[in-house]
This record gives structure tokens, C-alpha cells and sequence, in this order.
């Protein structure tokens, strides 16, 4: 990769090393599409009680035939502000209705959503269009939207989120925590989920009671609003315990599992139908 990176340095002396990596990541993502370098991974996220899988976060990943891995954090902001997260969200929205009609029907999937992708006048009519096309129940599918989205557009949002219901189609609001976002307004949006940022699960140990108060009231917080909740980049023990004294049902990190290929994950799903 750092080829790859100090080549374009090389064609472009203008721009600094940042810009250049830029306008690489800019160039090649278009062609990622066509080649088929982009693929979903489908992370567990399971009941904090039981331990069963409930269903999957989709996660792009993007394998560049000469430069291996490059993580959706690099890519998708850039992705974002050329425009063509428009068809890299087609794609993941896509590729996520075909994956779940491999995978039980207990299970359900979300689905990032860029706010670019999501202001987008026929989003809600495309989305419609796609899982009235599959066998699916729409409550399969549910869509991660950051709290970033909340504070634009309201009206317009408000009729989309409408929209999107009418559907069947679950909403979730992600990273809930690092954002502004007003009791009110999150009441009005009817969500289906909230996602705990890691930040707040990071901070949870026996040594920080405050965290705790904290995951904890968020949790009583989404249940008046009918609301589940879903703690995300558990990795410890300790914070699953925490989580679940804090009322949480629903976890996801790296210690129930990391993301995967849809291969792997339907094979676990046949070992347990199995056994
Ligand atoms: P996110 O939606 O907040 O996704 C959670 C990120 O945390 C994922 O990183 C996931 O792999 C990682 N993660 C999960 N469990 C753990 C854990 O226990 N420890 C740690 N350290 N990390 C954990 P990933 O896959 O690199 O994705 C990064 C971000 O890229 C996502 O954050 C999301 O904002 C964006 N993204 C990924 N896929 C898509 C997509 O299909 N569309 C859009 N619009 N954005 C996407
Ligand atoms: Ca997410
Ligand atoms: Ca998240
Ligand atoms: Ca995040």
C-alpha cells in the first residue's frame, strides 16, 4: 500500500501526501465496484441473556486487487463527498436483501446508511422497491442512521423516517451518544433501536460507576420510548457484565464475534440447526 500512496506523491508533487491518498481512494472506487472488491461482513449481535444470535450488522469491506484492505473509515467519508456513496449504498442495500434470504427467518440485518445516501428523494421508494422484490419481511431489515442525521432537514427526515415505517423497515440510531440530539425529537422519530456508542462501553469497568449510571439510563431512556438496545464494541467480560446489570439486551464486539463472511456465518447457522 505505501507503493501505492508514495506513487501518486510522486504524480502529484503539489499535493500533500493526506490529498493524494484522497484522490487515490477517489479514483479507484469507482473501478472497486466494477471489479467486485467490495463485500459485506456480517458481525453477531446476540441477546445478552441467552447468548443467541438475534441477527448482524452489515460491514463493507474493500479488498483493492493491488493494495489488499482498505477500511470503510478511510473510504466512505471520501466515498460521501464524491457522490458515490450513492452506488456503493445501492450496492450494500442490494447485496443485504440477497443475504438475508440465505439466512434464517428469526435472523434480521441492519444496514449502515449514509445521511447522503439517505436525503436522497426516492431512498425510501428504491428501498421499497428492493425488499417488495424479495421474499423478506421487511421488519428483517433495519437501518443504522447516526444521530448526525437528526439534527438536519427535520421536517423532511420526520417524513422519510414515516415512510420508511410504513414499510415495516426498523430503524436504528448509531453511535447514540456522540451526537446532539434532543429527548423530544428522538421521541417523535419512533425509532426501533439504539446503538450505545463503544465509547460509553469502553468506559465501563468496576472502577468507573459513573459509565455505568450512564449506560443505564440510557437503557431506561430507550425502553419508555419503546426502544431496544444494542451496546456495540463489547470486548471485555466486565462490560458485558455491566451491560446486562445495566438492563442492556442485545450486544455486539469483538467478544461474541468479529465481522464475517456470509459463507462462514450461514455456516454456523447450519451447525446449529444441526445439532
Ligand atoms: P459503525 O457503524 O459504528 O460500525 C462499528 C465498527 O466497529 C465497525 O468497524 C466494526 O467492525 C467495529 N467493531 C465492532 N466490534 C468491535 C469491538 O469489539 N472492538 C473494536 N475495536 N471495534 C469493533 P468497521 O467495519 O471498520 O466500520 C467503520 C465504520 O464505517 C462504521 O462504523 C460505519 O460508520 C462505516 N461503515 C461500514 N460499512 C458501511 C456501509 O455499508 N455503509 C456506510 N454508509 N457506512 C459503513
Ligand atoms: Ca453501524
Ligand atoms: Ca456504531
Ligand atoms: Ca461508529
Amino acid at each position: 500500500r505505501a507503493t501505492g500512496r508514495g506513487t501518486w506523491s510522486i504524480y502529484h508533487p503539489e499535493m500533500s501526501q493526506v490529498a493524494a491518498y484522497r484522490h487515490w481512494i477517489e479514483a479507484e472506487l469507482g473501478g472497486a465496484l466494477q471489479r467486485d472488491e467490495l463485500m459485506l461482513h456480517y458481525q453477531p449481535k446476540v441477546h445478552a441473556v441467552t447468548g443467541e444470535t438475534v441477527g448482524y450488522e452489515a460491514l463493507l469491506r474493500w479488498n483493492h486487487h493491488q493494495n489488499g484492505s482498505i477500511p470503510p473509515s478511510e473510504f466512505i467519508p471520501i466515498a460521501e463527498q464524491c457522490g458515490l456513496i450513492q452506488q456503493i449504498g445501492d450496492f450494500v442495500l442490494r447485496r443485504v436483501c440477497e443475504d438475508l434470504e440465505q439466512l434464517p427467518d428469526n435472523i434480521s440485518v441492519s444496514a449502515n446508511v449514509s445521511p447522503a445516501q439517505f436525503n436522497r428523494d426516492d431512498f425510501v421508494a428504491n428501498l421499497g422497491r428492493l425488499i417488495n422484490g424479495t421474499e423478506i419481511r421487511p421488519d428483517r431489515l433495519e437501518i443504522e442512521v447516526t444521530e448526525t442525521l437528526l439534527i438536519r432537514n427535520h421536517s423532511e427526515v420526520r417524513r422519510l423516517l414515516a415512510q420508511l415505517r410504513e414499510l415495516g423497515i426498523l430503524l436504528a440510531i448509531d453511535d447514540f451518544g456522540t451526537g446532539y440530539s434532543n429527548l423530544s425529537t428522538l421521541n417523535e422519530l419512533r425509532f426501533n433501536t439504539l446503538k450505545i456508542d463503544k465509547s460509553f462501553v469502553d468506559r465501563l469497568t468496576d472502577k468507573d460507576p459513573a459509565a455505568s449510571t450512564m449506560v443505564a439510563s440510557i437503557v431506561g431512556m430507550a425502553r419508555s420510548m419503546g426502544a431496544s438496545v444494542v451496546a456495540e464494541g463489547v470486548e471485555t467480560q466486565e462490560q458485558a457484565t455491566l451491560l446486562r446489570a445495566a438492563g442492556c439486551t442485545i450486544m455486539q464486539g469483538y467478544l461474541f464475534g468479529k465481522p464475517q463472511p456470509l459463507s462462514a456465518i450461514k455456516h454456523h447457522h447450519r451447525d446449529s440447526e444441526a445439532g
